[in-house]
């Protein structure tokens, strides 16, 4: 009796525990599909057996990469002059463009379709037909474009970067957000614990499979000066830029930190101890750390005025932008090819490689801004806005503007959510 009971018991215990078992299994499944963390999908091609494909490399040419695949000279030359002809395409670009082969009638026959990838929205088809005549086919993918919202928080001893990294945001719209808001703002100064920042970015879908990012569409930041606001809109011409809440162009003729998230090393004064000289003497400019070689953009566009050595510069460029501003670079380890005086260059060409050469304790970039002959503080100076609109424009830009701000705050509602184009 006393073993029945036991055995009663114990039928009871396993019966609890498997209960207890499958509530706690259906709560895991709920759980894991209403928490469902979100993951960038990649496209996974689906790759034929009958199908190579050919990553191109470095070095690679169009003639090396299709005569690998058993594919002669005259038509080598035909295909060469259809790509050129039919899709534009002239060269191949190296880490970027794939080719696959098909072989219809087996792998050791002869290739019966070549497809050239120059990107995720465009295939170009090429089918050799009986009279030995190439045809192209160049086939656009339809994109999916969706607005999703991003929004991070600074945390004490972070950077910009890590918070973003936290928030979801990937590396290639953060670097472009962080572009953005340095025309307006310091990462050194206007940085601090507990300030929120939001983006809204373009994620382009193909049958439902994400693909790629788009462009930055809106970016706020609420920075120690203020709020910093900026949104892209697409002119009636069609170019396109960045502007603030009040149609004002946001970015700006010339950028405070020409190398993108360098840091800060010795700011702009008037007096400070000069760290090779020892004696006291002002600091024209500011100082970023750049380990030798790292490339150097120009702040904005201009003209080389100036290109040389001299002791306390070492290699430095001298650079005159639109009327009133001047900037400097110096310490150079070299300069960059084809940039020399009289060069006129663009915002963000490379014009030469850190380095440590005049008076300098280490490899960084001395960085100088000169308005109207005077030297200014890189990060204080008011710096005239390029791309400004017109009242025509303007007046769209306030009514987009509004637009997308109401979308935002739906997004902002329902983070996990997009907006379809
Ligand atoms: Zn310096």
């Amino acid at each position: 009796m006393e073993k029945a009971k036991n055995i009663i018991l114990s039928r009871k215990v396993v019966r609890s525990v498997l209960w207890l078992a499958g509530i706690l299994v259906v709560v895991a499944i709920v759980l894991a599909i209403t928490f469902k963390p979100r993951t960038n999908k990649d496209v996974v091609p689906v790759v034929p057996d009958n199908t190579v494909v050919v990553s191109v490399a470095s070095g690679d040419t169009l003639s090396k990469i299709l005569s690998a695949q058993g594919i002669g000279g005259t038509d080598i030359n035909k295909i060469a002059d259809v790509l050129k002809t039919k899709a534009g395409i002239t060269g191949l670009r190296a880490d970027r463009d794939k080719i696959e082969f098909m072989r219809e009638k087996g792998p050791d026959s002869a290739v019966s379709k070549i497809t050239v990838v120059p990107g995720p929205w465009r295939r170009v088809e090429l089918t050799c037909d009986d009279g030995g005549i190439w045809n192209c086919n160049a086939i656009d993918i339809e994109r999916d474009t969706r607005l999703v919202y991003r929004q991070g928080e600074i945390l004490d001893g972070d950077s910009f970067y890590l918070a973003g990294m936290r928030a979801d945001i990937p590396a290639g719209i953060l670097a472009e957000v962080y572009d953005l808001l340095a025309f307006e703002m310091d990462f050194e100064r206007d940085v601090r614990a507990g300030q929120k920042f939001s983006v809204v970015y373009e994620e382009n879908y193909s049958d439902n499979v994400k693909i790629d990012n788009g462009a930055v569409v809106a970016v706020s930041f609420d920075a120690l000066r203020g709020n910093v606001k900026m949104y892209r809109f697409r002119k009636a011409d069609k170019s396109i830029g960045y502007y603030d809440p009040n149609g004002n162009g946001a970015i700006k003729s010339l950028k405070r930190t020409p190398i993108n998230n360098a840091k800060v090393t010795s700011s702009f004064s008037t007096r400070r101890k000069h760290p090779v000289l020892g004696f006291t003497r002002a600091h024209k400019g500011v100082d970023f750390r750049a380990p030798t070689g790292t490339p150097i953009p120009s702040a904005g566009a201009g003209r080389v005025v100036a290109r040389g050595y001299n002791r306390g510069h070492g290699n430095f460029i001298k650079i005159r932008h639109n009327g009133s501003f001047e900037t400097l670079y110096a310490h150079m380890s070299k300069f960059a090819k084809n940039v020399k005086v009289g060069t006129t260059v663009k915002q963000g060409q490379i014009i030469g490689y850190s380095g440590s050469t005049g008076l300098s304790t280490g490899p960084h970039l001395h960085y100088e801004i000169i308005k109207d002959g005077k030297h200014v503080n890189p990060m204080t100076v008011k710096l005239p806005a390029i791309n400004n609109l017109d009242a025509v424009n303007k007046q769209k830009f306030l009514e987009y503007r509004e637009t997308l701000d109401k979308a935002i705050e739906e997004l902002v509602k329902n983070p996990k959510s997009f907006i379809q184009m």
